[in-house]
């Protein structure tokens, strides 16, 4: 039997109570083994709050505004008696519960997947209220629990605490029972990060087919990361025999995918990038001979001479408008490094030695697409030296890359394949943090009507939650510091997959969506902080925002217990 939406609602609601990670999994998993064949793939986008894959580029294109105006409509209340409730109560999904009357109808997952869809294409003149319209005949029908959920999954803000991880483990219970089917689901989540093929598969051809799923053009494959050493020594002893060292480009990862005439460009966050770069574009179009392929680089703006510029400067390059002004204004480099499909060959399995033989047969260098520059060495002083002259040059570092027989391409791993040394491993505290920020606290004096500083978390992808690590206030010029509350609204409860200590409360919740570079001066113990059972960064300073990265991929608390390893097992 179809699935119904209630009975979504129902499973959503039972969700919403519980944290324990196995219990969520338990419980989706028993609901996934209800589901009909045929609807698996709607049911897992729905409930990671999602219609299609993230790379897809489906927008609903509603915000709040917007949604409050179809249960306004459906329920035949005053808009300003609606926009006071959603003022006092902060969240539209218990808006459009308390508003909406008995459900009228049934409602099936399908029906309300394929209406989201609707709404998804309606585009032009006067498509915002033909959006409003479609939404509101669902809150017509609707229960109230009903129309919680449809409200949040519209505006993007169901938060289950039950992410990609979590849907695919319970996936893997509910047809195969066996642990191992969760690192193959995985492995090829990452080939294909599309949840909704990932479950069709599963379900209609078993791990076999799952083990068959592949890259494919036009579907971003999770990228490759690196390591961290300690030490530049380090490098070797991880990485014997002969490396590459590649000049590490302090600018944003693409990977471009062609054939015949089209050309995506997709981010680190699989995002579709193509319109912001049509110089690159068209580059590509010149330089890279093959009928298709699927390869990598990182974009980094450059001055008119060609000399590298940082990542700041390239990040005026993402914007809607004026995108070939800017493309005039700063220019860019695409230093290209890896090869994942080529000619219809799919090359992950290939060592990275042929990878790069393939790169380069099929790349024409040109005024903006150029080869990554990288040395092989064998011995550390070779790899020592190069780093010192690609300073000098404006690269972060540099990238050691195995040249082993093993070294395949290995999509969504930070592995001992890559290993990174960057300028500011040399100084005090090696590297810096990606972090969350989840929360943030008033300011007072000369900050009054900013927030004084924000509470910043790093990720746990084993229970899926951000786990608070420092309290950051220093680092802001005058015109971040002003934005700060825009950038990073209030919202009113604690988000359910934020972890805070009980000493440590902010005085507003933020919505974890937002990346940012932070610099600390050391790792220590604290109970104010829930980061790896109690780890905090003393003396943190704000570098840059990095919108290139989700939330997903902020420095994880693993990480962060390696670089303070000594303080760690003193914790123990
Ligand atoms: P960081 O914050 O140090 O840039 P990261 O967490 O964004 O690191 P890592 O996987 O640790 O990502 O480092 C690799 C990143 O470095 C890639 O994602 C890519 O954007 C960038 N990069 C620059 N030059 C290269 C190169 N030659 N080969 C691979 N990656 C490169």
């Amino acid at each position: 039997m179809a699935v119904k939406f209630s009975q979504m609602a129902d499973v959503y609601q039972k969700l919403e109570c519980i944290t324990s990670g196995n219990q969520i999994r338990a419980l989706l998993s028993d609901f996934f083994k209800t589901v009909p064949l045929a609807e698996i793939d709607i049911v897992s986008y729905l409930t990671l709050g999602q219609i299609a894959s993230k790379y897809e580029d489906i927008n609903l294109g509603m915000a709040e505004k917007m949604v409050l105006k179809a249960v306004a409509n459906a329920t035949e209340q005053p808009a300003n008696r609606v926009n006071k409730l959603f003022r006092k109560l902060g969240d539209a999904g218990i808006v459009a519960e308390q508003l909406v009357g008995k459900r009228q109808r049934e409602l099936s997952a399908r029906e309300v997947f394929d209406t989201l869809h609707s709404i998804a294409r309606t585009a032009g003149a006067g498509s915002q209220e033909r959006k409003i319209s479609y939404l509101s005949r669902l809150f017509t029908a609707a229960s109230p629990l009903e129309a919680r959920y449809l409200a949040r999954i519209v505006i993007g803000q169901l938060r289950l605490g039950a992410g990609e991880k979590a849907i695919l483990d319970s996936l893997a219970l509910a047809y195969t029972g066996s642990k191992t089917a969760k690192t193959m689901l995985e492995h090829a989540y990452n080939v294909c990060p599309d949840i909704g093929i990932i479950a069709k598969t599963l379900v209609n051809k078993g791990l076999k087919g799952v083990s068959k799923i592949n890259v494919q053009v036009f579907r971003p494959v999770q990228m490759m990361l690196a390591q961290r050493v300690d030490k530049i020594s380090e490098i070797h002893r991880k990485m014997p025999g002969l490396m590459s060292a590649e000049e590490k480009y302090d600018g944003e990862r693409i990977q471009a995918h062609a054939k015949g005439n089209t050309i995506i460009l997709y981010s680190r966050r699989l995002d579709n990038i193509t319109s912001q770069f049509p110089d690159v574009v068209a580059a590509l179009r010149a330089s890279i001979k093959a009928k298709d392929y699927i390869i990598e680089g990182e974009v980094v703006a450059v001055d008119k001479k060609g000399n590298l510029l940082p990542f700041q400067t390239l990040m005026a390059r993402r914007r809607k408008y004026d995108v070939e002004a800017y493309a005039r204004k700063v220019p860019v480099h695409l230093y290209v490094f890896d090869a994942l499909l080529v000619n219809g060959r799919n090359y992950l399995r290939t060592a990275y030695p042929e990878r790069r033989r393939t790169l380069e047969r099929i790349t024409k260098e040109g005024m903006i697409v150029k080869l990554a520059r990288r040395k092989l060495c064998e011995k550390i002083d070779d790899v020592e030296t190069f780093f010192n002259q690609v300073i000098q040059r404006g690269c972060e570092g540099i990238i050691a890359k195995s040249c082993a027989p093993g070294a395949y391409y290995t999509p969504g791993t930070r592995g001992w394949l890559w290993i990174k040394w960057k300028r500011e491993y040399q100084k005090e505290l090696a590297d810096t943090f990606d972090l969350v920020v989840v929360g943030a606290f008033a300011g007072k004096g000369r900050r009054s009507g900013t927030y004084g500083a924000l509470l910043c978390a790093a990720y746990n992808p084993e229970t899926d939650t951000f786990e608070t690590f420092c309290k950051l206030g220093t680092g802001f010029n005058d015109k971040e510091l002003a934005q700060l509350p825009r950038k990073f609204p209030a919202i009113k409860q604690q988000p359910k997959n934020v972890s805070v200590s009980r000493l440590l409360k902010p005085d507003y919740w933020v919505a974890p969506a937002t990346v940012i570079e932070v610099l600390g001066a050391e790792i220590t113990k604290s109970p104010l902080h829930t980061a790896a059972g109690g780890l905090a960064l003393r003396f943190p300073r704000f570098v840059r925002y990095r919108p290139d990265k989700r939330p997903e991929q902020a420095t994880t608390t693993k990480e962060v217990i390696k670089m303070a390893v000594r303080v760690y097992t003193e914790l123990r």
